[in-house]
This record gives C-alpha cells, sequence and structure tokens, in this order.
C-alpha cells in the first residue's frame, strides 16, 4: 500500500497501537493485503503470525478487498421482526450477490453482522461507514441506484439527520435518540463540568471515592460490581501509571444506551472519567468505542479538544497542581467479546480480543501491566451526578439493594421502543405500560446472554395438556411472571429490554437467533464455548423438526451446565437463550416432543435408506425392511 509508511509513521511503528494501524489502512483501501501485513510486522516488531491473528479476529477486518460499497446488515432479533428478510433479499437481487460476498464487478460487498446500536431503528446497515436506519425494500432500491450512479454514500441518506447532535456537523447522522424517560443522567439540570470547576479542589480523593462508595453504585455495564470499591483497589496498587477506561464497546444485542449518551451527553461521560482519574490517580484515559459508533469519533474527538482548550484535560486540571491526565479514544473493528473488561484491554494493546486469564485483575495488571480502573460509560455518567448532589439524594432513588436509576434500552413488539430512565425496582409490567406494548408473550431481559421471561397468563394454552408434560420444576416457572422487578436481587440488567408479543415464534425465531449470534461471537479459545453453543443449537433444530424425545430436554439443560466452566461471561452465559427459555417456556419444547419414548420413533429408515441410495447413486434395496 503506498501510505503505508506514513501510516507506521504517524503511529511510530508502536505494536500497542496496532489497531489505530490496521484501522488507518481499513480506512484507505478497504482491506488489510498480505503484503500489508508483512511490512506492519517488519516494522512494529510482532511477528507476521501475530498480525494476521489480529486482522482475522474482527469482523470489520478483512485481509481481501469487500468492495467498493462495503454493506453489513444487522441481524440482530428486532431487525428480523421488521422484514430484515425482505430487505436482505433486495440487495442480493439488486447488487448481483449473496450476503458473505462480493459482487463480480467488486462494486457491493454484501455482509451480514452482529447488533450495531440500532434496535429502536432497525432493519439498519453500516455502508463505508454510514448508518442506515428503518431500512425497506423499497428504500434499499434507492439506494443501490445511487451506488451504481456512483454517488458518496453520505448523499443517499433518506430521511433528514437525526436530533439533536446526530445532526451535528461532524456527526451527520439520520440516527435518532429517541429519549422517552429522564431522570437523574438525563435531565438537564447540569452545566457541564460544574463538579470539576468548582467543587473539585475542595474534595480529596479519598473523600470522592468515600461518596462513590456511600452511594452504592454498582457498575452499569452489567457486571455490578461496586464502583467506589473498585476505585478503591484501584488507588491502592502501585504502579508508574494507572489507566482509567471507558468502556463503551457496547455489543449486547438490543442495548443502545451508551450510543445514545455518547451522542447528547459526552460531556458527562468524559467528566466522569476525569473525576475517576482524580479519586485513582490515574494518568492515562482511553476510551473504547466500538466500530459500529464510528460515526461519532470526530465529534468525540472535538469535544476532547473543547476540554483541553478549557484545562479539563491535561496538566494541572481544573487547577490542581500534578493532576495530570489526557483521553484516548480507542475505536474497535468488531467483536462482542472486547466488551468483557480484560479482552478489551488485550484490543486495546492491539492484539485479538480474547479474555485473559484471571488473576490477576485489571485492577491489578491491566493495559501495558498498569493498574487499570474499567467502567461502561453510564456508570461514569453517573459519578458526576452523585458527586454533585451527594451520595444521600441518589439514595433515595431506587430500592433498598438496588439504589439509583438505569437506562434501559428498549425495543421489539412496543409502540414506543427507546431509551428511558428508570429507578431500580421497576416491574415489567409497569415497563410494559410505559413503552405501550401489549399482548405480550415474553420479555428478553438482559439481552441474549440475559433471560427470557414469560408471563402468568396462560390462558391460551391448554392447562391440563401442560400439567401432563410439566415436571415440578416446570411448574415452578409460573412464578415467573411479569411482576417481576429489575434490580439486582431479582432481575439484574445492563440495559437490554427486548418484547415479543404472541405471535413470535420464540424457539424458531428468537432462540435460534440469540444461539447463532453466540456461536458467531465466540472468540474460540475455550473448548465449551466453541463447540457446546452449536451441539445445542442442532438438538434444538433436532426437536423443532420434530425428531425429539424428552431426554433431548435433559440433554440441552446438562449441556448448559457445561458452558458455565468456560473462560468469561460469553461462553458462561451462552447457553442461556435455552436454558431460560427451557426453564420459563418449557411447554413450547414439549409441544414439539411428541413421544415420550427415550428413542427417537420418528426416524424413517426406508427414507433414510433411499435419500443415502441417491447420494451414492445406487438403487435402494429395500426388500428386507
Ligand atoms: Fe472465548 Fe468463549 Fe472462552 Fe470467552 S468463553 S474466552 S469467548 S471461547
Amino acid at each position: 500500500m503506498k501510505n503505508l509508511d506514513k501510516i507506521l509513521s504517524e503511529f511510530d511503528n508502536n505494536p500497542n497501537r496496532l489497531m489505530d494501524i490496521l484501522l488507518s489502512i481499513h480506512d484507505e483501501q478497504g482491506y488489510i493485503s498480505k503484503t500489508d501485513m508483512i511490512q506492519i510486522a517488519l516494522a512494529t516488531g510482532r511477528s507476521f503470525a501475530e498480525i494476521q491473528e489480529t486482522v482475522s479476529f474482527y469482523h470489520f477486518f478483512s485481509s481481501k478487498p469487500r468492495g467498493k460499497y462495503r454493506i453489513y446488515l444487522d441481524n440482530s432479533i428486532t431487525a428480523c421482526m421488521r422484514n430484515r428478510d425482505g430487505v436482505k433479499e433486495t440487495f442480493e437481487n439488486l447488487c448481483e450477490t449473496k450476503f458473505g460476498e462480493v459482487s463480480g464487478d467488486g462494486t457491493f460487498g454484501l455482509f451480514n453482522t452482529s447488533c450495531i446500536g440500532m434496535n429502536d431503528q432497525g432493519p439498519a446497515a453500516i455502508i463505508n461507514d454510514v448508518v442506515f436506519t428503518n431500512l425497506t425494500p423499497y428504500r434499499v432500491k434507492q439506494l443501490v441506484s445511487g451506488m451504481r450512479e456512483g454517488l458518496p454514500v453520505k448523499e443517499l441518506i433518506y430521511e433528514n439527520y437525526g436530533d439533536g447532535n446526530n445532526s451535528d456537523p461532524d456527526v451527520q447522522a439520520m440516527v435518532i435518540n429517541n429519549i422517552r424517560k429522564k431522570s437523574v443522567i438525563l435531565k438537564r439540570d447540569y452545566e457541564p463540568f460544574s463538579v470539576l470547576n468548582n467543587g473539585i479542589k475542595e474534595k480529596s480523593p479519598e473523600e470522592i471515592i468515600k461518596t462513590v462508595e456511600e452511594s452504592n453504585l454498582r457498575g452499569r455495564g452489567g457486571a455490578g460490581f461496586p464502583t467506589g470499591l473498585k476505585w478503591r483497589f484501584g488507588r491502592r496498587v502501585e504502579g508508574k501509571h494507572r489507566v482509567i477506561i471507558c468502556n463503551a464497546d457496547e455489543g449486547e444485542p438490543g442495548t443502545f444506551k451508551d450510543r445514545v449518551l455518547l451522542t447528547e451527553y459526552p460531556e458527562l461521560v468524559f467528566e466522569g472519567m476525569v473525576l475517576g482519574a482524580y479519586a485513582t490517580g490515574a494518568d492515562i484515559g482511553l476510551l473504547y468505542l466500538r466500530y459500529e459508533y464510528k460515526y461519532l469519533l470526530k465529534f468525540l474527538n472535538r469535544k476532547l479538544s473543547e476540554m483541553r482548550k478549557n484545562n479539563f484535560l491535561g496538566k494541572d486540571i481544573a487547577g490542581i497542581k500534578d493532576f495530570n491526565f489526557d483521553i484516548r479514544i480507542q475505536l474497535g473493528a468488531g467483536a462482542y467479546v472486547c466488551g468483557e473488561e480484560s479482552a478489551l484491554i488485550e484490543s486495546l494493546e492491539g492484539k485479538r480480543g480474547e479474555p485473559r486469564d484471571k488473576p490477576p485483575f485489571p485492577v491489578e495488571k491491566g493495559y501495558l501491566g498498569y493498574p487499570t480502573i474499567v467502567n461502561n460509560v453510564e456508570t461514569f455518567a453517573t459519578v458526576v451526578k452523585i458527586i454533585n448532589r451527594g451520595a444521600q439524594w441518589y439514595r433515595s432513588f431506587g430500592t433498598k439493594d438496588s439504589l439509583g436509576t438505569k437506562l434501559l434500552s428498549i425495543s421489539g413488539d412496543c409502540k414506543f421502543p427507546g431509551i428511558y430512565e428508570v429507578e431500580w425496582g421497576i416491574s415489567l409490567k409497569e415497563v410494559m405500560e410505559m413503552c405501550g406494548a401489549d399482548n405480550v408473550q415474553a420479555i428478553q431481559v438482559g439481552g441474549p446472554s440475559g433471560m427470557l421471561i414469560g408471563s402468568k397468563d396462560i390462558d391460551s394454552l391448554n392447562k391440563s395438556e401442560m400439567l401432563k408434560w410439566y415436571k415440578p420444576s416446570g411448574m415452578m416457572v409460573a412464578e415467573k411472571y411479569f411482576d417481576r422487578k429489575l434490580s439486582y436481587s431479582d432481575l439484574p440488567t445492563g440495559g437490554s429490554i427486548i418484547i415479543f408479543n404472541k405471535e413470535r415464534d420464540l424457539l424458531r425465531d428468537v432462540v435460534m437467533n440469540f444461539m447463532d449470534f453466540f456461536i458467531e461471537e465466540s472468540c474460540g479459545s475455550c473448548s465449551t464455548c466453541r463447540v457446546m453453543p452449536m451441539v445445542m443449537k442442532k438438538k434444538l433444530h433436532k426437536i423443532l423438526n420434530g425428531h425429539g424425545v424428552r431426554q433431548d430436554i435433559e440433554d440441552l439443560l446438562n449441556w448448559g451446565k457445561v458452558l458455565k466452566a468456560s473462560r468469561c461471561g460469553l461462553g458462561q452465559t451462552a447457553g442461556n437463550p435455552i436454558l431460560s427459555s427451557l426453564v420459563n417456556f418449557r411447554h413450547l419444547y414439549e409441544e414439539h416432543v411428541k413421544s415420550l419414548a427415550d428413542f427417537d420413533t420418528c426416524f424413517d429408515m426406508e427414507k433414510a435408506i433411499k435419500e443415502s441410495s441417491n447420494f451414492v447413486g445406487r438403487k435402494p434395496v429395500l426388500h428386507h425392511l
């Protein structure tokens, strides 16, 4: 590649900046060739194999050309519920190629991609880094004809730019925010940087940590680790540098609240990072932005520049002697597993995003071996409001065991999808009322790695038939009703809520989609995570095809337990779509299991012999049957 030397020197041939080097090459020529990889290896001192394994790991990197127009169509379940198949078919017909391939003339590359954080406005696609939402076959026709004319992709946007900062000159995206309910974080009752401007000098780092501890704020990414405690650990560990990382790799299907926070409240997020740095003594700040949100990069970098000008980043921040800290945004390249903090750190160091063995935990030994504190976007935004108004104020929201508020990303079968800031303790029934959902069959709480919750309403089912099938453990699921509450003691969630009405085929469409997601996103390190989701999916197929026996259900339950031995959360939860639907919707499985026998009595020997005879080109011999 022509400019490769220039790119390499821009990043000082630094192997830890490999992601940026690869992203720059990708930006310029759309792929990273073998020759490029050899040159990068020589310049950075990493082996060719290491470069190649990084390139091959991420969805948006490729070692071969992917077409002049690279079209990545989101395959999340909510997109599928809104005629993604029709959109896909239209793309294939008009681009004259199939998904996973590049058209013969090299114009179009069609690719499936996991959730791109647009569930409230899908089906959506990313074409040469520009986001297109609410796709229909008609709009695809317009898009493809514009591309055939050779128009720049940005000119093909068929609606006005979105609301708020989506219309900012540095964003210009047709994405909309859909903010429906505001509380602690989203209310515009705070002048950005007030805490840094006014309050911080009077407070010691210890006082900041104490306030966060007293607020009982827990990590909002989903894991729920107490933020104050994490900061206290981080401050204690000795290191030449300390690092604050904001995890903006929002990849759980159905979640898009961090996208909205970064669009409309970036100052709050960055101020939270600066407060974290002050409290823990960190001097390096990194925000890991998922590739799907690349359209926000220029805008966010502008916000950081403004902060530098106003002395909220850099040296002696806010007039505090020796408080030096800055933030760099690192773009990812498409990998759900990088949401796991140690995988994210590996990626930041320019490697495959494979989770590390723990201990040591990142807080002891993280980015480049330094003590590293990783928090979610929402967590940092919340911290600012807590420091501004105090822990006692914050404790007045939520419930005893789950204090404060939570941002929900609601999508699926409801009238008002979007972002809702609710107090912890809200019931699923209230969530349904709030977003205008009726005729609800199930709610997926926490994305595919979470739980599929059913209703108390079993009127549509034949109860005596159910009783015949249900085991006592199956009956217990009847407790899992829509009056369950979102809280750390009942239904914890990172914020993804997907609603399914009674017309949806939960097993064939929803569970299968979620299993495909985990199969696609496994990093492949652990045999359990690499193999079991596929085996479980095949078993589910067998059941849905009418060949299931009772033992198959028991196998699924047992195999789900095997997955718990996986190294990281992805593998540990990869069986959840099947396990939680088995617990809460067992009758759906048993409807398909036609026989109580232990063997598959549906096997048709005659048909199988005919099929195999046809395959090998022989005449079937059936007289002995
Ligand atoms: Fe990789 Fe899955 Fe193992 Fe996690 S559980 S390390 S994603 S193989």
